[in-house]
């Protein structure tokens, strides 16, 4: 049977807009050691605005027009802020998504990419290197195997991400934060917001192999938090996956052991004063 206690702990973290999905997760909670997040929707808004458009041998119109209609077949958040900034007006076919790098399409029988610098690596493709140094998150053109140039896009940190770590750093968890944008701009991010450890540029896969090789201590009780896109494997991987709502997706409420209903980063040190407080009463 279950401790009344528990009940009282569920209770109260439902009040506060977090959903736990076992009593069991309390318990854990309680006992994290680590917090493990990622940036994009996480501890950033999720939200991209485009600043800056810089075509390459192509008019700005047709790179807005051939980049809008690729995007406009992606549910990534950075792909909504270029199809609501510039209408499609292409039919692209044959959409690709390329995890971690971005989408691939024929659009009136030439091949287009839209991504990150890694794509176009990968498709052997050249490009300026100065691209690379760029301190934005930036989303490069390639028509017919040809850099067609790039638009620099932003998102901004939410309100109480700097508490959250903070709240945190007061109860001696360690923070770590990874990403699949820019090294560069995650180093930044995680320097204004004074998160201990941060690694950027990550594929999915890279992202498990972080979780993995901190889960190699047997003292490490990891708890990961992250908006879903992209995050299944490393929510289901760690000790205690929490998905965070507002922007979340419907395979991270799945895989998630707790769920935090609002766009809070704070709400995770909530969520462990919860499980701190349960098991006082409990044992
Ligand atoms: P994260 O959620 O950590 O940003 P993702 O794996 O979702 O990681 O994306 C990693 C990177 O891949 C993005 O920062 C972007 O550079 C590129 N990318 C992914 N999808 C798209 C897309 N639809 N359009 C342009 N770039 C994309
Ligand atoms: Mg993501």
């Amino acid at each position: 049977s279950i401790p009344l206690g528990y009940f009282g702990g569920i209770g109260a973290a439902s009040r506060n807009g977090i959903l736990f999905k076992g009593s069991n997760f309390l318990d854990i909670i309680a006992n994290v050691t680590t917090v493990v997040m990622d940036k994009t929707g996480t501890l950033t808004k999720g939200v991209f605005k485009v600043q800056d458009i810089i075509p390459d041998n192509i008019s700005k119109e047709e790179f807005l027009s051939v980049l809008s209609s690729l995007e406009s077949h992606s549910t990534h958040p950075i792909a909504k802020a270029i199809s609501q900034y510039y209408p499609s007006s292409k039919s692209p076919e044959s959409v690709e998504e390329i995890s971690g790098k971005g989408i691939k399409a024929r659009i009136d029988g030439r091949q287009v990419l839209a991504g990150n610098t890694s794509l176009l690596k990968s498709f052997d493709i050249p490009y300026p290197e100065e691209l690379d140094k760029i301190v934005e998150t930036t989303v490069v053109l390639a028509i017919d195997k040809e850099y067609k140039g790039f638009l620099t896009i932003s998102d901004e940190v939410k309100h109480d991400a700097e508490v959250a770590i903070s709240n945190l750093k007061v109860k001696q968890i360690k923070t770590m934060m990874l990403s699949g944008d820019k090294d560069a701009l995650t180093q930044n991010i995680a320097k204004k917001l004074a998160v201990d450890v941060a690694f950027g540029g990550l594929l999915p896969e890279g992202k498990v192999e972080k979780l993995e090789s901190l889960k190699k201590n047997p003292k490490e009780i990891v708890a990961f938090v992250g908006d879903g896109i992209n995050d299944a494997p490393v929510l289901a991987l760690s000790d205690v996956g929490i998905a965070m709502g507002g922007l979340g997706s419907d395979a991270a409420i799945e895989t998630a052991d707790v769920i935090i209903q609002t766009d809070q980063p704070s709400k995770i040190s909530t969520a462990i004063n919860i499980g701190k407080e349960t098991k006082k009463i409990v044992y």
